[in-house]
């Protein structure tokens, strides 16, 4: 009888990371899985953990054996393949078990929920009579009134399919409202009562609907201001502010109704492409196909005819888009395809939402799941093809541990469904282009639009000659004729900006002084809501200063230019524009996004004006001129990858030029119009881009020609940090390859977060495939002061943030 369970605890240390062993007692024998969670004591505690294995009498030691104490799930959350894609991941990324299995379920299981259990009304007759009597006049029941029960009456009924067990989040996922804060008195006297107010924070609170009136989230006016509800609480009693409870919608795509589509006639390098991914699938075969097509190439419609054909065969398929690009516009797409048969998973619902959409996969309800990163995680168990779009996303890596790639996920999930995985990108990342052309990966290419218009044209303007010629708007002279010229003609232009609100960094123009955060080392943001500068690592701040601390001038400003300050300028030179900023500020509340872009393409404003999030998957067929404002902010970055964003980010935004029947047109505005990355972009040009970019690559030992591996060591004392990362690498040096170089140790770029002072040693490489082992056995050596003194070591693997 296998009455031993073998548990991974949820406990994070090195020194615990291995499975534990618990009898398990007599009335759950026979019904406990692997892939189930239950509750063991563990020292004075009890604990959660994952059964992970089961075991007989014989193959342990009886006598000092703990008995499990409860059952937390009737049926395995992790499945087979998941539980050992998680010792998968152990593995590859150093990361704690648990860490693993945990990454692959939804919040929900993991928060604080109430547990139940559900029979629906149809349901309720083809359940035994003792049953019925326990659902009599309700459809759910509180899990502690069956708790008694034996767990296999339980679990008979749940495989009959009659019974469900549910779990609702206690407190985050339910809620639906939102307070919000705004002045029910005029301007005039917002202003007496402010000069009248000593409070110096009920000041800050006025001060601020003095200068905009419309009413503000109250968790954003609180943090922004940085003060505690009693000085609102105050003028809500005055009678000058009032709270209100608003409603915000749960389920953005619920009530609506998705336009059916059928499937394109193909254009020719789609149908090769298309029939290529069709040859594997047909094959059962484990092929990666890199689907290299210019923006508007119709790669979304190739997808889509691929999984037309997976779901004929009875199989499922993932489709993994970035979190930015998961616009309703894309949602819109896939649901308009396959209809109720496609969950979505994206971190803008709430936990409750995810858990739901989560379930339906679980239960087989839906065969195609369109998400951010972690839906790589879905709990299928037919995979028949896998999809990563814009491959070439930096947001595919998780930052956190476990530090895994979304596209080796993937192709280990490929792997073990025998299916194919596509990675589709108009830019793709250069280890994966270079994949392709030594045939590590099947290169698929599409180089024409679908549409009779040919790509846009680009047009570089020097900023640098602007400001010569006497120009110092944001605006070159060109961009604001094209406008001009866009406006008079009824057509719609979109501007992208590479920053976010009306913040950035406060230098002062005579000194060049950069004003740092005094824990962090790294420069301050400025928010001009309460004129104040504030960290967005530790969230440190102060007042803005009037004259610079380093030369006392008192010509300090921030610098650049957020969406704000663009709007309002916007608004001074088109007066008669309309026009619509989306940013992380007026994209926060829920369903907002989705409302912006339904009035641009609907026709109702002339400007869509963005960060980032405009950049990716919008397709609006009157939009006939892109105007990029500053091209350069990202190839400043420190990072080797600065030259390969720049040229895909610029791609990406002209690509939302002209996709239909009118020609577009784009401008970028930059004040280093010589670099490649920049001019390449301009032509259009990836393959020449691909040849400079490897040159460098190549010549400064960088991936794809090198891999790297990086060790961030950190500690509140910096003695500490210097003597653990002076030893790590002296051990490393004395193992490692002659052809493998080892930098440093030195300074992180950010030399301290949190007053911890962060030391890194970055490892290049060809060939080390013991590095691995080397690594643990570090942790391993270290693991008591991780536990007991703070000490961090974190090691990542391909490392896509330099910081
Ligand atoms: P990509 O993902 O490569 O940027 P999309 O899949 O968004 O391109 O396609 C661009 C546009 O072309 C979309 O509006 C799409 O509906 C349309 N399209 C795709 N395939 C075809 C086709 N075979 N014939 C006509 N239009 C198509
Ligand atoms: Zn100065
Ligand atoms: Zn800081």
């Amino acid at each position: 009888m296998k009455n031993i369970a073998s548990v991974i605890v949820d406990v994070t240390t090195r020194q615990l990371d291995r499975p534990f062993d618990y009898l398990i007692p007599p009335k759950w024998e026979g019904t406990i899985q692997p892939g189930m969670r239950v509750i063991v004591p563990f020292g004075p505690r009890k604990i959660q953990g994952f059964v992970i294995n089961l075991k007989n009498e014989h193959e342990v030691k009886l006598d000092k054996l703990k008995a499990i104490e409860d059952v937390l799930d009737v049926t395995p959350v992790l499945n087979k393949e998941l539980l050992q894609l998680g010792y998968w991941l152990t593995k590859k990324t150093l990361c704690f078990t648990i860490s693993a299995f945990q990454v692959m379920l939804p919040a929900a299981i993991k928060a604080t929920y109430n547990k139940y259990l559900q029979c629906t009304e149809e349901d309720k007759v083809n359940l035994p009579d003792e049953w019925q009597a326990l659902f009599l006049n309700r459809t759910k029941v509180d899990w502690k009134e069956v708790e008694h029960l034996p767990l296999t009456t339980v679990q008979k009924q749940i495989e009959r399919g009659v019974l469900e067990v549910v779990y609702e989040v206690k407190s985050k996922g339910g809620k639906k409202t939102e307070r919000v804060i705004g002045p029910i008195v005029s301007l005039e006297q917002l202003k007496q009562v402010y000069e009248e107010t000593k409070a110096q924070k009920q000041r800050d609170v006025l001060a601020t609907f003095i200068e905009d009136a419309s009413p503000i989230r109250k968790k954003m006016l609180l943090s922004s201001l940085g003060i505690t509800d009693a000085p609102v609480k105050s003028l809500v009693k005055k009678g000058v502010l009032k709270e209100d409870e608003v409603e915000i919608y749960r389920d953005p795509y619920a009530e609506r109704d998705f336009v059916p589509t059928k499937p394109f006639p193909l254009k020719e390098e789609q149908q090769v492409a298309l029939d290529s991914i069709k040859q594997s699938v047909h094959h059962n075969r484990h092929d990666v196909f890199l689907l290299y097509g210019v923006t508007g190439s119709g790669k979304t419609e190739v997808y889509m005819q691929a999984i037309d054909e997976v779901l004929q065969q009875g199989k499922e398929a993932i489709v993994l888009v970035p979190e930015i690009a998961l616009t309703p516009q894309m949602v819109e797409r896939f649901k308009g395809r396959f209809g109720s048969k496609v969950a979505v998973l994206h971190s803008a619902l709430s936990v409750g939402e995810k858990y739901d959409e989560w379930r339906k996969i679980q239960r087989k309800e839906v065969s195609v799941v369109v998400g951010a990163r972690s839906a790589i995680f879905a709990p299928f168990e037919n995979i028949g093809m896998i999809i990563i779009d814009e491959e070439h996303e930096s947001s595919y890596k998780q930052e956190d541990n476990p530090r895994y790639h979304a596209r080796d996920v993937a192709i280990e999930r490929g792997i073990y469904h025998q299916c194919p995985v596509v990675l589709g990108s108009a830019t793709p990342t250069l280890e994966s282009f270079a994949r392709a052309k030594k045939g590590v990966y099947h290169l698929l290419t599409m180089t024409k639009r679908t549409s009779e218009q040919g790509l846009p044209t680009v047009e570089i303007v020097d900023m640098r000659e602007q400001l010569r010629g006497g120009n110092r708007s944001m605006f070159s002279k060109e961009l604001h004729e094209k406008i001009e010229d866009r406006l008079q003609k009824g057509q719609q232009t979109v501007l992208f900006l590479n920053r976010r609100g009306h913040s950035t960094f406060v230098m002062c123009r005579d000194c060049g002084y950069v004003i740092e955060c005094p824990h962090c080392d790294i420069s301050l943001t400025y928010h001009r809501m309460n004129q104040r500068v504030k960290c967005h690592y530790c969230s440190y701040e102060e007042a803005l200063p009037k004259t610079c601390p380093s030369c006392e001038s008192d010509y300090i400003r921030f610098f650049g230019t957020g969406t704000q300050k663009v709007e309002e300028e916007l608004v001074k030179l088109f007066p008669a524009a309309r026009i619509i900023r989306m940013d992380v500020d007026t994209t926060s509340r829920k369903g907002a996004h989705e409302k912006l872009l339904k009035t641009f393409g609907d026709g109702r404003a002339d400007i869509l004006l963005g960060t980032q999030m405009i950049a990716k998957g919008l397709d609006f067929p009157n939009v006939t001129l892109v105007g990029v404002l500053t091209a350069d902010t990202m190839l400043h970055l420190p990072d080797f990858r600065a030259g390969e964003k720049t040229y895909q980010l610029l791609t990406q935004v002209s690509g939302r030029a002209g996709r239909h029947h009118l020609p577009g047109e784009v401008i970028i505005q930059t004040y280093t119009p010589e670099h490649y990355s920049i001019s390449l972009a301009k032509m259009q040009k990836y393959e020449q881009f691909f040849v400079e970019e490897m040159q460098t690559r190549r010549s400064r030992q960088y991936p794809p020609y090198y891999y790297l591996t990086l060790i961030t060591v950190s500690h509140p004392e910096l003695m500490k940090v210097v003597n653990v990362v002076e030893k790590i690498v002296a051990y490393l040096r004395n193992k490692c390859a002659n052809d493998t170089i080892i930098l440093g140790p030195v300074v992180s770029p950010i030399p301290r977060i949190k007053d911890r002072y962060r030391y890194q040693c970055m490892i290049k490489y060809k060939r080390e495939p013991e590095l691995i082992n080397w690594l643990q056995f570090v942790q391993e050596q270290y693991a008591q002061e991780m536990t007991k003194d703070n000490l961090q070591i974190s090691i990542d693997f391909n490392p896509t943030m330099m910081m």
